[in-house]
């Protein structure tokens, strides 16, 4: 058990601060809130952290992850040794958590193991809302193939990128199929594809759609009947379009996205997780490359995305979609103070807790973890974060997590504790 007391708390879904209260931690979940002192047992085993009127808030929840390919690149992935590939990404996975992202919804890259390992406590990281393999079209994002490998054999043994489990070639309706039940069956809580262009992939120009609409109805069908959905990579008017048609229930980017195509979301109430890029995502790219010159384009649409988002109250997810940068990741949490552009604080921060969750919850009985994530409430999955300040009057103070998130909890167990004092035993009675 562990009793906050004297915490003003951000619920994750209201923009205010409670009154100085208590919260009394069971097990995996939050048990009781409580504006009056909690009696608890000093002789157990109980952590008691006086927060001296800081603020208890969610753990922050990021939408657009790749667990596997912060730190390496497409082409060290395709070289890689898998071992070394997997301990690699455990190390990350341990900063992710400790930079306060108590869950990440995994849109690509085979997590499917290290999420394991996190679930079993054989490693410290985030809860995972793994996708598996993002499935795409021949040329499409995601398709790392070199030229030589063309013409593919149908039928034929798999490319190094697809036997990896990083993404997926599918061509028709039929493979589409296979790809969605294959990554369901390894676990798979929501399935990406990807309808248009992408900056990252060798060979798709960010203009290009590239599943036809039977493609991606088949994709929608084969997740909706194992009880999720579908979510797409896109940039473009009409991939986005051509996805809503085909019944995908949420886009990720939009960074290239028209009026009528805001409009479109807006009535059709589809998610817009989408990301404040920033330069540094351009920079990662060779000057005068072609995939330079691509993030130079979407970098410039990330005001226009977040600008139509709010003119069309569209409801949108907050993610990084940090790649190949682990110099980037250590900005994950600065990324999300960047959304202080176009939003107030307790939005950004409501978004990057209780309104991502929501998205999350879309999985169904394919969500990995029963419980409410993103909120602070009796009965919800105990993910907190002590932060030294008030974030509500201040969201500069999540770009400094390792200063300023003085505990972290996720499950219920606290994996960073900067108030920790010798545990006072053998003293029966109620905590003040
Ligand atoms: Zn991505």
């Amino acid at each position: 058990m562990t009793l906050f007391e004297n915490v003003r708390i951000f619920d994750g879904t209201n923009g205010r601060l409670s009154d100085p209260s208590s919260v009394l931690v069971r097990g995996h979940r939050i048990e009781r809130i409580s504006a009056t002192p909690i009696p608890t047992d000093r002789r157990a085993d109980t952590v008691l952290i006086d927060g001296a009127g800081r603020t208890l808030m969610p753990g922050l929840i990021d939408m657009h992850w790749h667990t596997m390919l912060v730190r390496f690149t497409p082409a060290e992935v395709l070289a890689a040794d898998v071992g070394h590939w997997n301990l690699v990404a455990a190390a990350e996975a341990t900063d992710t958590l400790l930079r306060g992202f108590t869950t990440v919804r995994d849109l690509g890259g085979p997590s499917f193991g290290l999420k394991r390992a996190i679930d079993e406590g054989v490693v410290t990281g985030p809860r995972i809302f793994p996708s598996g393999a993002m499935i795409t079209v021949t040329s499409g994002h995601g398709d790392f193939r070199q030229m030589f490998e063309i013409p593919r054999v149908l039928g034929g043994p798999p490319s190094r990128m697809e036997t990896l489990g990083g993404s997926m070639v599918a061509d028709s309706p039929d493979e589409v199929r296979v790809r969605v039940r294959e990554q369901l069956m390894l676990g798979a809580s929501q399935i990406k594809l990807t309808a248009g262009g992408g900056v990252a992939s060798p060979h798709s120009p960010l203009d290009v759609s590239t599943f036809t609409e039977p493609e991606l109805r088949a994709a929608v069908e084969a997740a909706a009947n194992w009880g999720t959905y579908v979510t797409v990579h896109a940039y473009t008017p009409v991939s986005i379009q051509r996805a809503i048609a085909a019944g995908v229930k949420c886009i990720e980017h939009g960074h290239l996205m028209d009026e009528a195509t805001a409009r479109l979301i807006a009535e059709r109430d589809i998610w817009l997780s989408t990301q404040p890029f920033p330069q540094e995502m351009a920079d990662v790219f060779p000057e005068g490359s072609d995939q330079r010159a691509k993030a130079e384009e979407v970098v410039a649409g990330t005001n226009t995305v977040y600008e139509m988002a709010k003119r069309y109250k569209l409801k949108t997810a907050f993610g990084t979609d940090v790649l190949f940068s682990q110099a980037l990741a250590q900005r994950q949490g600065a990324l999300l103070a960047t959304l202080g552009r176009w939003y107030t604080p307790a939005e950004a921060l409501v978004m990057a807790t209780g309104t991502n969750a929501r998205l999350l919850a879309l999985s169904g009985k394919r969500s990995p973890y029963a419980g409410k994530l993103g909120v602070v409430e009796e009965g919800a999955l105990a993910d907190v974060l002590l932060v030294d300040g008030n974030p509500l009057e201040d969201l500069t103070l999540v770009a400094n997590p390792s200063k300023n998130f003085l505990v972290i909890m996720k499950d219920g167990t606290i994996y960073k504790n900067t108030l920790a004092q010798p545990h006072p035993r053998g003293e029966a009675g109620v905590a003040r």
